[in-house]
C-alpha cells in the first residue's frame, strides 16, 4: 500500500494537531493515518491512489455508503439556496416529523450538531426535570465527550464513577454511576441505595463501543421497569441504533421504550447533528419553553436537514436496513469461516447491519469479556487488511459498518484479503492461546 503523500500530510499534522489528529480514534491507524481524497459507494479514494473497501463509513452515520446520488442533489440544491439563516426553515419541521414518526409518535425533538451535545443536553434534561443529580451509565458505553458521561469504573462495577480523561473533575464524576452492562443486579444495587436521587439511566441498546455487544431483551425491559418503579427517566443513546437497526431504531427492534432517545449520526446524511427526541412534557423543559438551557449557532443546520431528509426518504422507501443486515450477515461469515480454520479462540457479535469480532472465547456480553480479547491480534488483523485494501476500525472496541452500497465483489475481495491477514496476525510465536 502506498502511503507517501499520507506520510507528508501526517508528518505535517503532527506539527500542528494533538497527535496528528482531530479525533484519538483516527491516530489508531498504524504506522500513521491514510489520508483520503473522495470516496464513493462503499471505497475510499486515498491521496496516494489507493482503492479501500470502507467498513468504516465514517463510524456508523453512512448506511448508503458515501456520497449517495439523493443526499448530493438535496445538499447541493440547498447551498444554491443558503446555508445558515440564524432562524427556522421548512426542512427542520419536515425531518423532525419524519423522525417522530418512527421514534416517539407523540414526542418532540430538538436538533443540535452531534452526538456528543444530544447526550449532554439529554443528561441536563433528565436532570432538570426530575430535580435529581445522579445518572446511571455501564461500563464500556461511550456517550460523546462531555464531562458527565467521560466515566467508566471497569470491572469494579456499581461504584462510584472514576473519570476517564484529566480535566473532569472528581466531584462531577462522582455524580456518575458505573453499572454493568446486560447485568440487571448491578443497577438494582445501585438502585437501591440511591433509587431516589437518580435522574436517569442512559444505555446503549447495543453497544457499538466495546466491539459489538447486543443487549439481552430482558435487560433492557427490566431497566424499563426499575426506571418507572423509581421515576427515573431511561434514556436510549440510539446515536449508532437510530435508523440502523430498524426505522424505529432499537426501541423498536427490542420492544422496549425509552424516555428520552439521543440520535446523531444517520439522521444528518453524513453532515454534523444530533438530536433529543423526548415525551413532549420532558422536551419542553428546554429553552426557550422551559428553563434547561440548549442553544447552538448551528442547531438544525439546514444542509444537515436537507442530507438527514434525503437519507431517510431513501431508507423509508427501500430495503436499505434489511440489504445492509443481510450483507453484514455474509461478511460475518466469512470472518467466522476463516478463523475457524485457524482453530482460535474468538466471538463475533453481530446485531443487523453491525458486527465486531473478538480473540477470545465467548460469549462477549459486557466490556470485562470484551476486554479479554487479544487486541493485539485484531490491531494485526486491522494492519494486514488495510494492507491488501480492507479498511476496518483500527480498534478492538469499535464497529464493522456495512451499507447498502457493499458488493458481491467487495466481499469477495475481502474474503480473499482476510485469507492472508488472519494468518499473518494470528501465526506469531509469542502468541500463547490458552
Ligand atoms: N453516542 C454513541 C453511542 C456513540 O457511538 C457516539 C460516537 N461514536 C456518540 C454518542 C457521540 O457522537 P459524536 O461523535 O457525534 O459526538
Amino acid at each position: 500500500m502506498s502511503l507517501k503523500r499520507s506520510k507528508y500530510l501526517f508528518d505535517e499534522a503532527l506539527k500542528i494537531f494533538s497527535g496528528g489528529v482531530n479525533s484519538p480514534v483516527r491516530a489508531a491507524v498504524k504506522p500513521y493515518p491514510f489520508f483520503v481524497k473522495s470516496a464513493k459507494g462503499s471505497h475510499l479514494y486515498t491521496v496516494d491512489g489507493e482503492v479501500l473497501i470502507d467498513y468504516v463509513l465514517g463510524y456508523g452515520p453512512l448506511i448508503l455508503g458515501h456520497r449517495p446520488p439523493a443526499v448530493v442533489e438535496a445538499v447541493q440544491k440547498q447551498l444554491e439556496r443558503g446555508c445558515l439563516f440564524g432562524t427556522p426553515t421548512e426542512l427542520e419541521v419536515e425531518l423532525a416529523k419524519r423522525i417522530l414518526n418512527h421514534v416517539m409518535h407523540k414526542g418532540k425533538i430538538r436538533f443540535v450538531n452531534s452526538g456528543t451535545e444530544a447526550t449532554m443536553t439529554a443528561i441536563r434534561l433528565a436532570r432538570g426535570f426530575t430535580g435529581r443529580s445522579l445518572i446511571i451509565k455501564f461500563d464500556g458505553c461511550y456517550h460523546g465527550s462531555h464531562d458527565s458521561l467521560l466515566v467508566s469504573t471497569g470491572s469494579a462495577a456499581s461504584e462510584y464513577g472514576i473519570p476517564n480523561s484529566l480535566g473532569v473533575p472528581n466531584e462531577l464524576a462522582k455524580l456518575t454511576l458505573v453499572a454493568r452492562y446486560n447485568d440487571i443486579n448491578s443497577v438494582k444495587r445501585i438502585m437501591k441505595k440511591h433509587g431516589n436521587n437518580i435522574a436517569a439511566i442512559i444505555v446503549e441498546p447495543v453497544v457499538a463501543n466495546m466491539g459489538v455487544i447486543p443487549s439481552r431483551r430482558d435487560f433492557l425491559r427490566a431497566l424499563r421497569e426499575l426506571s418507572d418503579d423509581h421515576g427515573i427517566l431511561l434514556i436510549f443513546d440510539e446515536v449508532v441504533t437510530g435508523f440502523r437497526l430498524a426505522l424505529g431504531g432499537a426501541q423498536e427492534y427490542y420492544g422496549v421504550k425509552a424516555d428520552i432517545v439521543t440520535l446523531g449520526k444517520i439522521i444528518g446524511g453524513g453532515f454534523p447533528i444530533g438530536a433529543i427526541v423526548a415525551k413532549e412534557e420532558v422536551l419542553d423543559f428546554l429553552t426557550p419553553k422551559g428553563k434547561v438551557f440548549n442553544a447552538g449557532t448551528f442547531n438544525a443546520h439546514p444542509i444537515s436537514m436537507a442530507a438527514g431528509l434525503a437519507t431517510l426518504s431513501t431508507i423509508e422507501n427501500d430495503d436499505t436496513i434489511k440489504r445492509a443486515s443481510r450483507i453484514s450477515e455474509q461478511l460475518s461469515k466469512i470472518f467466522e469461516d476463516h478463523v475457524s480454520e485457524l482453530k482460535i479462540p474468538h466471538w463475533i457479535n453481530r446485531v443487523e447491519s453491525m458486527f465486531q469480532i473478538f480473540f477470545t472465547e465467548g460469549p462477549v456480553k459486557d466490556a470485562d469479556d470484551a476486554r479479554k480479547s487479544k487486541r493485539d491480534v485484531y490491531s494485526r488483523l486491522h494492519e494486514g487488511l488495510l494492507k491488501r485494501g480492507v479498511f476496518i476500525p483500527p480498534s478492538q472496541f469499535e464497529t464493522v459498518f456495512l451499507s447498502n452500497s457493499h458488493t458481491k465483489e467487495d466481499l469477495e475481495r475481502t474474503g480473499e484479503a482476510l485469507a492472508e491477514a488472519i494468518r499473518e496476525a494470528v501465526r506469531r510465536p509469542e502468541l500463547k492461546w490458552s
